[in-house]
C-alpha cells in the first residue's frame, strides 16, 4: 500500500514538472547565436548582386559534391556599376546531402557563402532539397539581417586596423618606460 501511493506520488510529480523537452515541430526552442543551419548565398546591398562570383571553389572543395554552379559575365561591370567582372549565373545545393561541415565557407574569399539558421527544410522526395540560387540569395538575406552580419574580409581589415590604431600607444609607452629607466639609473648614480 505504502509502496502504491510513494509510486503515485512520483508520478503526480513528474505529471506537474515543467517539461525539459519542446514538442517540435508545433513548439520551437529559441536557436543559439552561432547555431549552424544550411549554407546560404550573401546579397552585396550596396551594389545589388550576389557576392558570389561564380570561382567554383566551394564546389571542388565540397567534400559530399553537392554543389553545382556557373560563371558568367557580370553585366553591371560593364556598365561600371560593378567592380566584379564575373558573376554567378547559376547556383545549386543539394542540401540533402550537405553534412553542415562549413568546409565552403572557410574557403570562399569573396564573403559570398555562410552557414545561415536555416535547418528546417524537409521534403518527402529523395532530392526535393535542391535548392536554386534565388532560394540560396533568400536565405543568405535573412540570415544577414538576423546577425548583423559584416562581410568577414571587412571585419578582419578593421580589426587589423584597430591594432594598427593602438600599435603607436604601446611603442609611445616605449621611451616614458627609457625615461623611468633612465631616472633610476641617475637616481643610483647620485646615490653612488
Ligand atoms: S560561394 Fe565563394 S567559393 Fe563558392 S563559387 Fe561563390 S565566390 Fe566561389
Ligand atoms: S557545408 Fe560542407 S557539405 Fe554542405 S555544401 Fe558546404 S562544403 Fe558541401
Amino acid at each position: 500500500m505504502f509502496n502504491a501511493l510513494k509510486g503515485m506520488l512520483v508520478t503526480l510529480s513528474t505529471t506537474l514538472r515543467k517539461p525539459v523537452t519542446a514538442q517540435y515541430p508545433k513548439q520551437h526552442l529559441p536557436l543559439q547565436e552561432r547555431q549552424w543551419g544550411f549554407p546560404a548565398l550573401t546579397w552585396d546591398g550596396e551594389v545589388g548582386e550576389p557576392y558570389c562570383v561564380g570561382c567554383m571553389v566551394c564546389v571542388r572543395m565540397c567534400p559530399t559534391q553537392c554543389m553545382s554552379g556557373t560563371m558568367v559575365d557580370n553585366p553591371k561591370h560593364a556598365e561600371g556599376e560593378s567592380t566584379r567582372r564575373k558573376i554567378i549565373g547559376d547556383f545549386e545545393i543539394n542540401l540533402g546531402r550537405c553534412i553542415l561541415c562549413g568546409i565552403c565557407v572557410e574557403v570562399c574569399n569573396f564573403d559570398a557563402i555562410e552557414m545561415s539558421h536555416e535547418h528546417e527544410i524537409s521534403h518527402y522526395a529523395r532530392n526535393g532539397r535542391r535548392v536554386d540560387l534565388p532560394m540560396l540569395l533568400d536565405m543568405g538575406v535573412k540570415y544577414q539581417h538576423e546577425s548583423n552580419w559584416i562581410p568577414p574580409t571587412k571585419k578582419k581589415a578593421a580589426v587589423a586596423a584597430a591594432a594598427k590604431a593602438a600599435a603607436p600607444a604601446v611603442e609611445g609607452g616605449a621611451p616614458a618606460a627609457e625615461a623611468e629607466a633612465g631616472e633610476d639609473t641617475a637616481e643610483k648614480e647620485s646615490e653612488a
